[in-house]
């Protein structure tokens, strides 16, 4: 293993990811789970915890679950359990959380990332569902606080990784890869600004060779780029500290982005704190093989299948085909426009792949745009491309037209026709030209002819000028080449 070390102390990390389940209604109710109502307005008497209300199991929670689970190569289990999490909070009216901690859905799973030093291995030691807790609000009142209870209930994952992780690059990796997962089976819709996903750091250093030292939880983390902040203020932390013989204290902190530090929010409960019990009005989850397998025979293509599929047969390199899967939406456009092609079976993927990453990428990113807001339909790059490979236009003419089709949204074939821009590959004509220009520059030809290379790109030049810029490049050379006489 290439572990790294920072100022000789090996930093280890587990990560628990809460993410939102993709479910339109809560996991026990049939409350709308969606974001940015009107504070109170999600909220079912079973969600505020009125006495007497049961608890019924939202099915549909469980699926995406099970998807999940196989997503990541986990063990589904075929029973499963839910516990309460009792504590006191007076977001939490019932006086408990749903949770699974004795036997949850899904047990050992593994997610690779991409290292400096090749692939590694992150394993997951569960999933479990629970629920959301709702919303203390401070900062609407300088002497109250006020509660949002729209939360109570929403479905979560809880995914739970082993302390496999070496660095804040390697957690930050490992997020970006399992956000990528969530998002290719659609079970978390992963949008950071509306809180679908967030993550609990666990942090500790030790000498490597000796056991692993005490660990503080950086809680409720809600960006993967304060992620890495809090880790590494939180590893430096504790480097100063454990170097001047202090001692590391087990507890839960708080990461301030508006400083970049951690502070202590309490010391860590164990989870005999909680008096986890079986929820007496719950039955255990039972799966049948069935619903497994139906599951597992419609799950559709990660991220690591299509990245190998692009390279293997679209004959992408490596760095092109992880742009095109990074999101699902691209790389479907990419697919899209690669099976309009005429050409799609010879060169225009990899043509398509560097249009849509240099070209088309560009102006959507400079305008802020996903590749589902584009201005015209994707399969107009694959109409472009494949004008290219047959002759009509060069590629210096389809940045023209590429240009066009963002302010005209019209088909790339109507525009060369309208502007005229069908390349000249007419041998005879090119012939005709090449000719005069050599016949008006022949002192020109004689320094070519006695060493001066560099002339040729000059003949090319006023050749293309002749021909207004729409001479085919390479029947150009050719030509030159010909009548130059080798
Ligand atoms: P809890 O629910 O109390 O936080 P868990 O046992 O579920 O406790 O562990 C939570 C996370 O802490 C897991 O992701 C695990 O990988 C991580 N973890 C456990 N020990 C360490 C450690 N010494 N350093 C860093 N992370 C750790
Ligand atoms: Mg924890």
């Amino acid at each position: 293993m290439s572990d790294k070390l920072y100022k000789g102390w090996e930093i280890v990390i587990g990560l628990e990811v809460h993410a939102q389940i993709s479910s339109k209604s809560k996991l026990f109710s049939r409350s709308p789970a969606n974001f940015g109502a009107d504070p109170n307005t999600n909220v079912s008497l079973y969600d505020a915890a009125l006495p007497g209300q049961l608890p019924v199991l939202n099915n549909f929670c469980i699926e995406q679950a099970v998807k999940t689970g196989i997503a990541i190569d986990g063990t589904i289990n075929k029973i499963s359990v839910f516990d309460r999490k009792n504590y006191f909070y007076p977001d939490l009216p019932s006086g408990y959380q749903i949770s699974q901690l004795y036997h949850p859905i899904v047990t050992n799973g593994k997610i690779v990332i991409e290292e400096e030093f090749g692939e590694k291995t992150i394993n997951i030691e569960r999933i479990h569902i629970e629920q959301d807790a709702g919303k203390s609000i401070h900062d609407l009142s300088p002497n109250e606080t006020y509660i949002d209870l729209n939360r109570s209930g929403v479905p979560l994952m809880e995914i739970v990784s082993q302390p496999d992780m070496r660095s804040s690059s390697e957690a930050m990796q490992y997020v970006k890869k399992l956000r990528m997962i969530l998002r290719y089976v659609g079970t978390c819709d992963c949008n950071m600004e509306k809180g679908n996903i967030r993550f609990d750091a666990n942090v500790s250093i030790h000498k490597p060779g000796t056991p692993f030292g005490t660990r503080t939880e950086i809680k409720n983390i809600n960006s993967i780029k304060f992620l890495g902040f809090a880790i590494d203020y939180e590893v430096e932390r504790q480097v100063s500290l454990l170097e001047i013989g202090g001692k590391v204290v087990q507890e839960t902190r708080l990461f301030d982005p508006n400083t970049g530090e951690t502070k202590s929010m309490r010391s860590k409960e164990d989870a005999a704190d909680y008096r986890y019990f079986p929820d007496p009005d719950l039955k255990p989850i039972t799966l049948t093989d069935e619903f497994i397998k139906r599951i597992r025979n419609n799950m559709p293509e990660l991220p690591d299948a299509k990245k190998k599929r692009f390279i293997d047969i679209y004959a992408l390199n490596i760095y092109d085909a992880n742009i095109l899967i990074e999101d699902i939406d691209v790389a479907n456009k990419f697919e899209e426009a690669v099976n309009a092609s005429r050409f799609a079976s010879t060169n225009s993927p990899k043509l398509i792949a560097n249009w849509m990453i240099s070209e088309v990428f560009a102006v959507l990113n400079k305008e802020g745009k996903s590749i589902n807001e584009l201005d015209f339909p994707i399969i107009y790059i694959a109409e472009m491309v494949d004008l290219i490979i047959d002759g009509t236009i060069s590629g210096k003419i389809a940045k023209t037209v590429l240009n066009e089709m963002f302010t005209t949204k019209r088909k790339p074939a109507d525009i060369v026709q309208d502007m005229g821009l069908s390349q000249i590959s007419d041998e005879t004509i090119i012939r005709e030209v090449v000719e005069k220009v050599l016949k008006n520059n022949q002192e020109k030809v004689k320094e070519y002819k006695s060493g001066k290379d560099k002339l040729f790109g000059f003949f090319v030049g006023v050749t293309m000028k002749e021909l207004a810029g729409k001479g085919n490049p390479e029947k150009i050379n050719k030509i030159i080449k010909e009548v130059l006489g080798y």
